[in-house]
């Protein structure tokens, strides 16, 4: 029976097949997912609450009933036939489709050294389930990248009483998508904390006893994880001829070299007005692109504009992004008892901002920094500076102009 397939069931697949029903869609949905379980959050597993690893479910199986969507749990698209428009399952069968939607995520980069097989990976339940089952009290751990999940990881695994060392290649730690004075404030904060970085260094080997460094120094670990970075899930896409590159090719509307093909969420890089594609690697970018690219299907020509946004929690701190902070935008910082947040401005206008805080201190104002970036205001540098100079009002006042 012909209809929507989707192949991936994380956030980006699971949340599209909520929303071709939404936007009306009557047609069979089948939901294709790789992994056994009911489709499920990935942000909580670097977060377990009481020390227990959590998997929070995207949607119950009534959920998927009511919706009329066809859950085929751990099975995955052997094959795609762009042609015959068939996509052949792991158990053989096959499904053919009006319309594909690729959300088949990313997968963890591998590290080539010597025994790089005993570290373990981190992106899903499972491997959620091998880290924590090794963690007590007095373990060691090294952490072989200093990036948002290692970092994360990290700050977990200190409140659990482990010995933890991160082991980084570039010289500081959370260099990729977190501005300079918020990756150093949780830098800080880490060390204070009692985390021990080996920053500016590769590794050479992972043995019994831990991991060899390219400076000949060695770090003792019982338990080793790698955690440097992911790339794209594309073998699919790639063995059924569409094009690829750091990601799945899509247009601005999602859809694929194929026409009736899209693909959407951390497997996706999208064409960008200026030129190139960009891929982003986040919940809410995963979510987003689900509702674009399911009313697409649907026949919308809706380009994908929405506003990148992330965030993570180490300790007890919570980092909020908005927008794209470059290293050539002007910033105004504000700070306040337990929240800094920073603008950023490129000729005058909002294009960003980030924020650090307790808990989520930062979360309101970045909220209203979104709202306002949106609105593409240019405003007062001093009243972005002044913690008494309300956001609210100046969205109001932007609104009311
Ligand atoms: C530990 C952890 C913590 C995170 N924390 C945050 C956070 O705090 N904030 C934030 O913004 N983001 C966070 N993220 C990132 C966020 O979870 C991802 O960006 C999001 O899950 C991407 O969703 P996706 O559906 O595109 O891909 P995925 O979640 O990777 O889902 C893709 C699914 O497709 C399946 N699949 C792949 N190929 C096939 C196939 N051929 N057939 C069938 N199924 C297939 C995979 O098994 C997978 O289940 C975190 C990620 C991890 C791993």
């Amino acid at each position: 029976m012909s209809g929507i397939v989707i192949i991936g069931a994380g956030e980006c697949g699971t949340r599209a097949a909520f929303a071709l029903r939404e936007a009306g869609y009557s047609g069979t949905i089948i939901l294709v997912g790789a992994e056994p379980h009911l489709p499920y959050e990935r942000p909580p597993l670097s977060k377990p609450m009481d020390g227990a690893v959590r998997m929070k479910p995207i949607c119950t199986d009534d959920a998927l009933a009511a919706a009329g969507i066809d859950y085929r749990r751990g099975v995955s698209a052997a094959t795609l036939d762009v042609a015959a428009a068939t996509v052949i399952l792991s158990d053989g069968r096959p499904l053919t489709y009006e319309k594909l939607l690729l959300a088949t995520g990313a997968r963890p980069r591998k590290l080539a050294c010597p025994g790089a097989e005993r570290a373990l990976d981190f992106r899903t339940h499972a491997d959620a389930e091998a880290i924590f089952a090794n963690v007590r009290a007095g373990v060691s751990a090294a952490i072989i990248g200093a990036g948002l999940i290692g970092m994360e990881l990290a700050s977990v695994l200190r409140g659990r009483d482990v010995a933890v060392s991160i082991i980084e290649a570039a010289p500081k730690p959370l260099g990729r998508a977190v501005p300079p004075r918020f990756a150093e404030g949780l830098h800080a904060r880490h060390v204070s904390e009692g985390v021990s970085f080996h920053l500016d260094r590769g590794v050479v080997a992972i043995d019994d006893g831990g991991v060899l460094l390219a400076d000949g120094s060695r770090v003792q670990a019982q338990l080793v994880v790698s955690a440097i970075g992911v790339v794209p899930e594309i073998s699919l896409a790639q063995q059924a001829g569409l094009a690829t590159g750091n990601g799945i090719l899509t247009d601005a509307c999602l859809r694929t070299s194929a026409a009736d093909i899209f693909a959407a969420g951390d497997c996706a890089a999208v064409s960008q007005p200026g030129g190139g594609h960009v891929r982003f690697e986040s919940w809410r970018n995963a979510r987003d692109q689900a509702a674009t690219a399911a009313r697409n299907m649907l026949g919308a020509a809706e380009p994908f504009a929405a506003i990148p946004w992330f965030w993570s929690d180490q300790y007890d701190l919570g980092l909020q992004v908005v927008g794209l902070p470059q290293p050539f935008h002007r910033s105004i910082v504000r700070s306040s008892g337990d929240k800094e947040i920073a603008f950023y401005l490129e000729d005058g206008r909002l294009v960003a901002a980030a924020g650090l805080g307790v808990g989520s201190a930062a979360a309101k104002d970045i909220k209203l920094a979104e709202m306002l970036v949106a609105a593409g205001v240019t405003p007062d540098p001093a009243a972005l500076a002044d913690p008494d100079a309300n956001l609210k009002m100046l969205l109001k006042s932007v609104r009311a102009a």
